[in-house]
């Protein structure tokens, strides 16, 4: 099992624990009802009532001893709002009409689209990049994780978010289960913008019908936007992305649910900001949680 305390400390999350009991309290008279009942400790922030300093005290007094009040290593904290059905939009998107080179590449194979992408010529990017960035994961992955765009490091190994922003990606996804291999990490453009700078509208245009047909492949049963380009990319706004974190949106005919939460990049400069993006991944999971299960596939349909 995965010990995601790292993780939740990477990310900037206090790990709760329980109250311990008072001696002179009857565990055995409580009801489960009751937040200090033992079955509350598997979610102890919902537990918690009192000042802060209560809390800290009492916290510190956990850290000093009684192991078995420790939560498992697959618990993540509780919070209030983990039961609430997640906050969707009505928008629906309606894509636009597929130009010839987008129909041709919707129709494409694994190996075909991997092929058109190390070819591609229709942009300028094409110029300056070392090579493309194609995307990295599962081709069934439940999870899709879409950025920006690479990186210096990422134009050098052909890999998306292996540089700095990546160091604080990887903890983001083993907080809720996932890493590099079990889900999908793509960009809206495969090559580098020299010096960084943003994509421009044409740039992501030519490259978007790659991204499509790779979420057509790979059918993510949740799409997280991560930074304001890709939100605003994907969800076709110039909405400032404050304003689309909290709320689940819903991508393409599939209507998969797609939620926003900001840019590891952008956390690196504002750490303060790590519980939002903590925040949006509870979101995320909660969403996926709420999508009826994936219908079984028949391995002889294609
Ligand atoms: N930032 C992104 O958005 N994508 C990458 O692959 C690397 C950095």
């Amino acid at each position: 099992m995965t010990d995601k305390r790292p993780y939740l400390e990477a990310l900037g999350i206090p790990l709760w624990l329980p109250r311990r009991p008072l001696a002179n309290e009857s565990v055995a008279s409580r009801s489960p009802e009751d937040p200090n009942h033992p079955g509350a400790a598997r979610h102890p922030s919902l537990a918690k009532e009192g000042n802060v300093e209560d809390r800290l005290e009492s916290d510190l007094r956990m850290d000093e001893a009684e192991p078995e009040f420790l939560p498992p290593d697959d618990w993540t904290p509780l919070m209030a709002d983990d039961r609430e059905p997640p906050v969707e939009t009505a928008a629906t998107l309606s894509p636009p009409a597929p130009n010839r080179r987008a129909v041709t590449i919707g129709q494409m194979s694994w190996e075909e689209l991997t092929a058109a992408v190390r070819e591609c010529t229709a942009c300028g990017l094409c110029a300056t990049r070392t090579q493309t960035v194609f995307g990295v994961g599962h081709r069934q992955a439940e999870w899709l994780i879409i950025g920006e765009a690479p990186g210096a490091d990422e134009d050098r190994l052909g890999e998306p978010f292996v540089g700095r922003a990546g160091k604080l990606l990887d903890p983001m996804l083993h907080a809720v289960g996932q890493n590099r291999e079990r889900a999908y990490v793509a960009n809206i453009l495969k090559c580098r913008p020299p010096e960084n700078r943003d994509p421009t509208p044409e740039e992501a245009t030519q490259c978007r019908p790659f991204l499509n047909r790779q979420i057509a492949l790979i059918r993510p049963r949740l799409i997280l936007a991560v930074g304001r380009i890709a939100a605003q990319n994907l969800l076709g706004t110039d909405t400032p992305i404050g304003k689309l974190r909290g709320q689940v949106h819903r991508f393409g005919p599939a209507r998969i649910p797609l939620v926003v939460t900001y840019h590891p990049a952008y956390l690196l400069r504002s750490p303060r900001e790590k519980r939002k993006a903590w925040d949006d991944l509870r979101l995320a999971r909660r969403a996926l949680a709420a999508e009826p299960p994936a219908p079984i596939q028949n391995p002889t349909e294609p």
